[in-house]
């Protein structure tokens, strides 16, 4: 026994490195490293897989969903359905726009938005909502997509943590009208260093996008409205792309890791197993778990060099940058009773059935003790 990370993206990184050193020069020999053919190229590639007609490559998945939210004249007075249980960039893209997230608690077996409950926070105000593909699987997109119709609001779908997930037959990312996705290192496809990706069928949004990645200028010095910086570097993208068709090798990967950790932790005290909605797949970006010893556990665990994470500790509501929106301590139960019991395994492509049989045999011992 010699202890388990949490992430490894060594593991599936080393197979690549001559093909990834050997795109790295190829940018470097052309001396053109922003909005050149290596993003170009992978943004294709991108859109492809996801089956959308436009991807736009910007800076970080924070960027990808304020410019998508941007692109839908989303701001000041306006009101956007975010989950309650999300990591915070989701309030964030909305809070920068000047609009405010408006939160709906998740259902307790999938953690994602609960369709349900999202008619009663709808107002005049409402604009949009975010599902966010949390923990890998999708959200309900067949309700909310009937939500969204009957009240005219937009989809904008946040799919950093589900890259090649599905919802019945369509992909994460092409459900929404406009979607956002992270290309940080540690997501399914990570890039080396920060990356975002913006995804839409409309190409009327996918040029707004365009403009306003690079200060709201589509010719060069001309600037038609208020834009960011905010590009995926010909680097990054170059590196994307050598790594995008390895993508599903990998999910399958990380859904073979969670078929054994499911397998060995059947039936242990209180331990809460991941639920998949029958018309989702999950790709396990995270495998949680949930217990009321979550503190103890996770101490347990860390004792004998198994590292875990908890997704997220504090949610958004209970931030202190979101004290203003005046959301009280108890009015996202279901988020909260989330946050005080969650436990993130190791979870990584390549991950061996070693390092899993040892997480799991850590866990049996920790509560047989
Ligand atoms: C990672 C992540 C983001 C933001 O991505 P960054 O590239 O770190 O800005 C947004 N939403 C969710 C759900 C994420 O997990």
């Amino acid at each position: 026994m010699s202890g388990v990370p949490f992430c490894d993206v060594g593991v599936s990184m080393e197979s690549l490195q001559p093909a990834i050193m050997s795109a790295m020069e190829s940018v470097i020999r052309k001396r053109h490293f922003i909005l050149g053919e290596a993003c170009t190229c992978f943004e294709r590639n991108f859109a492809d897989y996801c089956g959308t007609s436009y991807a736009i490559g910007v800076g970080n998945g924070l960027d990808a969903l304020y410019l998508a939210l941007r692109s839908l004249n989303i701001g000041a007075g306006d009101e956007v359905i975010v989950p309650s249980n999300t990591y915070i960039a989701t309030w964030m893209a909305v809070s920068r726009t000047g609009a405010t997230p408006v939160p709906v608690e998740p259902d307790i077996l999938t953690y994602n938005i609960n369709p349900l409950l999202i008619e009663e926070k709808i107002t005049s105000k409402t604009k949009a909502i975010i599902p966010v593909h949390l923990y890998g699987q999708c959200a309900d997109m067949t309700k909310i997509n009937a939500i969204a119709q009957a009240h005219k609001l937009f989809i904008v779908e946040d799919f950093a943590q589900a890259q090649g997930a599905k919802w019945v037959d369509q992909m994460a990312g092409s459900m929404g009208h406009v979607n956002g996705t992270s290309f940080y290192p540690s997501k399914n496809l990570g890039a080396l260093g920060d990356g975002g990706m913006v995804t839409t069928n409309d190409s009327i949004t996918a040029e707004k996008i365009r403009k306003l990645r690079n200060y709201g200028s589509a010719i060069k010095y001309v600037h038609d409205t208020e834009g960011i910086n905010s590009r995926l570097d010909e680097l990054q993208a170059a590196i994307l792309d050598v790594k995008l068709p390895h993508l599903e090798l990998w999910n399958h990967s990380r859904q073979a890791a969670a078929a054994l950790y499911t397998e060995q932790l059947q039936g242990i005290g209180d331990l809460m197993l991941p639920y998949t909605h029958p018309d989702s797949t999950h790709v396990y970006h995270l495998y949680i778990i949930r217990t009321k010893k979550r503190e103890a556990l996770q101490k347990f665990l860390h004792k004998h060099s198994i590292y875990t994470l908890i997704h997220y500790p504090i949610p958004p509501h209970l931030q202190k940058v979101y004290a203003h929106l005046d959301i009280r301590k108890g009015a996202c139960p279901v988020a909260e009773e989330l946050a005080e019991t969650c436990l993130s395994l190791p979870m990584f492509p390549g991950i061996s059935v070693g390092q899993i049989s040892e997480v799991c045999t850590r866990i049996h011992e920790f509560f047989t003790d």
